[in-house]
């Protein structure tokens, strides 16, 4: 028998975590189990699984990722209605591979995580029913947009008309007829916006800050196109290719320095505003001073129609104070409204917070990350040994798909579970100098992108550093593709440790 033949044959079958059961819970537990790994939980906190697909329900909920490059590649889909899916298709095309692929059936439902606490090579996971988990590994899934951000405006409890939050939507009010307000016009907004401006009676927008908008309609498809599709597999591939070249070789350029792609999109953004407004006045309101991409740019052809509309308000008099009856501007105007949609984003910081989470001697990570979220390679958080985060600070987010960045995550997690299976170490843990040289590494491609323009946006960090990732995404996928184990310390425990942190 061969050397490897033996390490193999005494390969070792990890206990794994998995925390949500969202786009990455799902794909971590198909891919682990396809790699051979089969002893996982899945933990998921709701009543079903799909993560913010199930969350928000927004009337105008679409992904402005390309459909048929938002799907695993693994399980492409003929059948998207539109250009840019709707995201009630999306949420049953995660439970239809959900079924499919049998994680479904084992993902454990209404089961929040307390804490999560690390202890030489083993994790042990509490949860909101009682149940304790053992773990070699924990990977948490937990999303990044998924805990809604409401503004701090005074008077805001004060108001008593209808108030929700667009992640938190109440279907339970009537918008029909009646004088609706809506506070922010990021990407969530420009999809809500020209929805209820159908059904309200007078809807007030209340601008901060304008955003650049790339004017790219959501083109519905034939059945003759889907048939197409289905029958035959290499066109849909070839459509996915497409989309994927041109989001690597043009938007993500145009935000990471590359000057040409810049330009290009630059130019088509202010044109865009420059055809679609024709009022003078309307259209200097909605006019960003920062660059183009420095805020999230927004996929949207019906948001400046409908800020046109009659019945449509642009309010960009700074909020004073949230009254009973309305708002009130800096100009001294109270807007009477019978509702108030909060389209104010999320707090994108908190990851896996807030559980519980201690790693090595028993560090909280409100305490790790106290100063600065430190990663390494968005994957690991230094003192955390053998656990994960799935889409963490630096993954190349901008507006490529997450499903391609979680497929990336998810291969390199293996490589490293996989030296665990045949007995490299009990625990690995990032060195930190390779976090430090990590962090300078972000820090120098940060320089050349268009994230620091002096524009406010999710993307920035509490010290005003933006946590996308500054280089291009091949080069991403290529520093991705194997583990360099130099920058880990890996750990043995005795038998005897094992066995009691096991028991
Ligand atoms: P966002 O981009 O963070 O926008 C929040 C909006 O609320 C901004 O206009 C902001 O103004 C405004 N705001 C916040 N606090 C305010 C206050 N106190 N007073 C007045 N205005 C206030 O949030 P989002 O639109 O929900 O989008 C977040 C992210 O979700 C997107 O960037 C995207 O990654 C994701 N998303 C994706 C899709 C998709 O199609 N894939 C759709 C929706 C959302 P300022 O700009 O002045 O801060």
């Amino acid at each position: 028998m061969t050397a490897a033949a033996q390490i193999s044959s005494s390969s070792r079958n990890p206990k794994v975590v998995i925390i949500g059961a969202g786009m990455t819970g799902m794909l971590m537990t198909i891919k682990l189990r396809e790699a051979g790994i089969t002893d996982i939980t899945i933990l998921e906190k709701k009543e079903t699984l799909g993560g913010t697909w199930r969350e928000n329900t927004y009337p105008g909920l679409a992904c402005d990722v390309p459909a048929h490059m938002y799907t695993y590649s693994f399980e492409p889909n003929p059948n998207w209605s539109h250009r840019f899916a709707l995201g009630p298709e999306i949420q049953k095309y995660f439970e239809r591979v959900g079924n499919k692929y049998g994680v479904t059936k084992d993902i454990n439902f209404n089961e929040a995580v307390t804490s999560s606490i690390y202890d030489q090579g083993k994790w042990t996971v509490s949860t909101s029913k009682g149940n304790t988990y053992i773990a070699d590994f924990v990977i948490n899934s937990t999303g990044i947009l998924h805990h809604p951000a409401k503004p701090d405006i005074k008077g805001i409890d004060s108001f008593k008309g209808a108030i929700f939050h667009t992640a938190e939507w109440d279907h339970s009010v009537d918008l029909k007829g009646k004088k609706v307000g809506i506070i922010g016009t990021g990407s969530t907004a420009a999809q809500v916006i020209p929805e209820v401006a159908k059904v309200a009676g007078r809807f007030s927008i209340f601008q901060r800050t304008p955003q650049w908008i790339l004017p790219l309609g959501n083109k519905r498809f034939s059945e003759k196109f889907k048939q197409k599709l289905r029958d035959n597999p290499n066109r849909l591939r070839r459509l996915r290719s497409l989309y994927e070249w041109s989001l690597q070789n043009l938007m993500t350029k145009a935000v990471t320095g590359h000057q040409p792609q810049r330009a290009l999109f630059s130019a088509v953004c202010k044109l865009n505003l420059r055809l679609s407004i024709k009022d003078k006045a309307l259209r200097e309101k909605l006019r960003p001073d920062y660059a183009v991409g420095c805020k999230r740019i927004i996929v949207n052809k019906t948001f400046y129609n409908a800020v046109q509309r009659d019945n449509v308000d642009l309010v960009t008099d700074g909020i004073v104070e949230i009254t009973p009856k309305g708002i009130k501007t800096s100009d001294g105007k109270e807007h009477e409204l019978d509702a108030l949609i909060l389209s104010t984003g999320f707090k994108p910081f908190n990851f896996m917070r807030p559980m519980e989470v201690r790693g090595k001697d028993g560090l909280h990570i409100n305490d790790a990350w106290d100063k600065k979220i430190r990663t390494y390679r968005s994957l690991f958080i230094p003192k955390f040994p053998n656990s994960f985060l799935m889409l963490g600070p630096n993954t190349p987010i901008g507006n490529y798909s997450v499903i391609a960045m979680s497929e990336i995550q998810c291969q390199y997690i293996i490589k490293i579970i996989n030296r665990w299976k045949q007995s490299e170490f009990d625990a690995i843990d990032v060195k930190d100098e390779a976090v430090n040289r990590f962090s300078d590494y972000m820090r120098k491609g940060m320089a050349n992108t268009v994230w620091v323009g002096g524009c406010q946006s999710w993307y920035l960090d509490g010290d005003g550093d933006p946590v996308l990732w500054p280089y291009t995404w091949k080069q991403w996928v290529t520093e991705m593709a194997e583990p360099a184990m130099e920058d880990f310390v890996t750990q043995h425990f005795p038998t005897e440790v094992k066995n009691i942190n096991a028991a």
